[in-house]
């Protein structure tokens, strides 16, 4: 096994952006990130070069995405008080469509930071 160290690597999982993080790797995965806060280091930690995911669930089965469009926009619909919640790792124009999709459902918007 290979072991490489990275040093100031930059975290892009919150705003913060920390750049002062120690990645140390062997060929398939990072196995520690020294520095990094507890999300950070659950961000870089199970960060794998595999897909191990289908591009959409619905009730824990694989559904297209379309079929995931719908069933969300149902939910949504339906909901008293939606909340439009995550948005780490996400680009300022997919957060502008958040801002936008909460503001259209007279919902909440809340980052994953006020865990
Ligand atoms: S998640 Fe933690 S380590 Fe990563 S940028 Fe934010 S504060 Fe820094």
């Amino acid at each position: 096994m290979t072991l490489t160290v990275v040093n100031n690597a930059t975290c892009t999982f919150c705003g913060c952006v920390c750049d002062d993080i120690e990645l140390h790797a062997d060929e398939t995965r990072i196995l520690k990130a020294k520095k990094a806060c507890v999300l950070g280091t659950a961000w870089f930690l199970n960060h794998t070069v595999e897909r191990k995911y289908p591009d959409a669930l619905i009730d824990g089965k694989e559904a297209t995405l379309d079929e995931a469009i719908e069933a969300a926009a149902t939910h949504l619909h339906a909901a008293d008080m939606p909340l439009v919640y995550g948005m780490s790792n996400t680009t300022c124009e997919a957060q502008r469509e958040c801002v936008a999709l909460a503001d259209l459902l007279g919902g909440l918007l809340d980052s994953h930071t006020s865990l």
